[in-house]
């Protein structure tokens, strides 16, 4: 077997303490259910680290040794230490880590920093249907989808997402009351892979869902650093003599 990938989940894991619905759900978090998910397969090594934690779980050290880092958050996002987002950032672009944005944290600092946008949408929890569809069945992040899966209930993220136009597009969601929305989009920066995938409102099951869960370990393989060299860059003597001018 080849080096494992090292997964390091991260979830705000608040409202799982302070709301009793998403506790119903989530009784030990989210965090623990993706965790739960990917530490099934043998060539993962995960972790977890929450917000409440020092340094929001993400020192130096710990990031050092993740190669893709999960990301949901909803309402601690502003209270997110900018030296941790500043690291995170680094950690992408320059040393090729992979970043999964999940469901709200479409507005958190790191994905507005990452996109260079506002990130809002239009939203709406009815509980409703949501289906999600394949729009690039080669991706490698839609592997094991055939077409499209259901949601039974979902929030509905709607269109127009503020965000500049994903450099690869896999999923786009209908919602039951009409909408549609990019819902798995792929962004290269630096020497990073970013991936943001909408499903996961802390009052449903949906982080149970073996379609989703199979989404999220397909990105996590998608978006784990290569290992290619560092690119060269600053001043550069030339390969082949240039004649005097
Ligand atoms: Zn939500």
């Amino acid at each position: 077997m080849g080096k494992r990938i090292r997964v390091t989940v991260w979830n705000e894991f608040l409202e799982e303490k302070k709301d009793d619905r998403v506790k119903a759900v989530y009784p030990k978090g989210m965090h623990e259910a993706i965790a739960a998910s990917l530490k099934m397969k043998p060539d993962f090594e995960v972790r977890t680290a929450t917000f409440e934690q020092e340094e929001h779980g993400l020192s130096e050290s710990i990031l050092n040794e993740t190669d893709v880092l999960t990301w949901w958050g909803h309402q601690a996002h502003e209270k997110v230490s900018d030296q941790i987002v500043d690291r995170v950032q680094r950690k992408v672009v320059e040393d090729g880590m992979g970043l999964i944005v999940l469901h709200s944290g479409h507005m958190s600092k790191i994905f507005r920093r990452i996109t260079g946008t506002g990130c809002k949408l239009k939203w709406r929890d009815s509980g409703e249907r949501e289906r999600v569809w394949v729009v690039s069945p080669a991706h490698p992040i839609a592997q094991g989808i055939t077409d499209h899966f259901d949601i039974g209930k979902s929030e509905m993220y709607g269109e127009p997402f503020d965000i500049p136009a994903p450099d690869e597009l896999v999923f786009v969601s209908w919602y039951q009351g009409g909408e549609v929305f990019r819902s798995g989009c792929c962004f290269y920066r630096g020497l990073g892979k970013v991936f943001y995938f909408s499903p996961g409102h802390e009052t449903y099951p949906i982080y149970f869902n073996p379609d989703v869960l199979r989404v999220i370990e397909n990105a996590v393989r998608w978006s784990a650093p290569e290992p290619t060299p560092k690119p060269i860059r600053g001043n550069a003597k030339p390969l082949e003599e240039i004649p005097a001018k």
